[in-house]
């Protein structure tokens, strides 16, 4: 991954938060805990855990953030389909509790781990190994082992030379390991977050290499489903993403969130609450939550 500095000073404002953030409960590699320390650490005072289509952490990452006087956001990362596409949307101020979304994240975890075991067969298969499903199960711990863990099991069997090269030789879209998974539709994903008194927001569009026609005809269908949120501060913006977000969230009267998007602490080239600022006059996200 290319280490691309922002292209402005980060946000010098009162109060720090990060929206976007990942645990051991998914693919992170801190605890919940030990996420929410590091974030009181950094000076983040409103913080939310948002782990791929779990609330796992959420308990652990309450009572931490109670301790460390952080405001803990309930957030989570969906994986959704839109046009054959796989996007991700967080769902932030959310009940976890709620029956209608936690419904569909159970069926979201049913279909991980039909995918989970299908990627296991087809590398066994494509690539000469055995039991890849179960080692990637021992790798990934308690989360369904997702592309990152086949990936690492494919390092370790010297099948591949890295992370990258896994994913392109095997895991990537039209490869012989990739397994397409049959996640929500983003109108589902979104009424479900409002069913349980969510805000759903679009996480990093620049990320999905949408052009900007195709763009506004996601956020065209995202608003008519009752989408309020577009992620618009993240690590690494280039000056033209800022401005492309800056006219989505005009265009589409939507609120803007932000988030680092932290995995782990060896991501060195990001950090809690370290994010460029929202473009001037939009309305936070946090200002319409609640
Ligand atoms: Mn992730
Ligand atoms: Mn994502
Ligand atoms: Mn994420």
């Amino acid at each position: 991954m290319v280490n691309q500095p922002p292209f402005h000073a980060y946000a010098s404002m009162t109060l720090l938060y990060d929206l976007h953030t990942h645990s051991t409960a998914s693919d992170g590699t801190l605890s919940p805990s030990a996420l929410v320390a590091r974030a009181a650490e950094k000076g983040v005072r409103r913080l939310a855990l948002t782990d791929h289509d779990t609330f796992a952490g959420q308990a652990e990452a309450g009572a931490a953030a109670d301790q460390a006087g952080i405001d803990l956001v309930a957030g989570i990362e969906l994986s959704v389909r839109w046009n054959n596409r796989e996007l991700h949307m967080l769902g932030l101020w959310v009940d976890p509790e709620e029956a209608t979304l936690s419904g569909l994240v159970a069926r979201q975890a049913g279909a991980r781990e039909a995918r989970a075991r299908k990627m296991g067969k087809k590398l066994d298969k494509a690539a000469g190994l055995a039991e890849s499903y179960e080692r990637a199960c021992a790798l990934a711990g308690s989360e369904v082992p997702g592309r990152p863990w086949f990936a690492r099991v494919l390092v370790e069997r010297g099948r591949a030379r890295n992370m990258q090269h896994a994913f392109n030789r095997f895991l990537k879209q039209g490869q012989s390991g990739f397994v397409a998974t049959p996640w929500v539709d983003l109108d589902e994903a979104v009424a479900a977050v409002r069913a349980a008194g969510g805000i759903a927001v679009i996480a990093h569009p620049t990320r999905y290499g949408l052009t900007r026609r195709k763009l506004r005809q996601l956020l065209r269908d995202f608003t008519d489903a009752g989408g309020q949120g577009l992620e618009a501060a993240m690590p690494g913006m280039t000056r033209q993403q800022h401005e492309l977000v800056a006219e989505c969230l005009r265009d589409f009267d939507l609120a803007a969130s932000g988030g680092s998007d932290f995995h782990s602490p060896e991501q060195l080239w990001l950090e809690l609450g370290k994010l460029p600022e929202l473009p001037a006059g939009v309305t936070p996200v946090w200002d319409i939550a609640g």
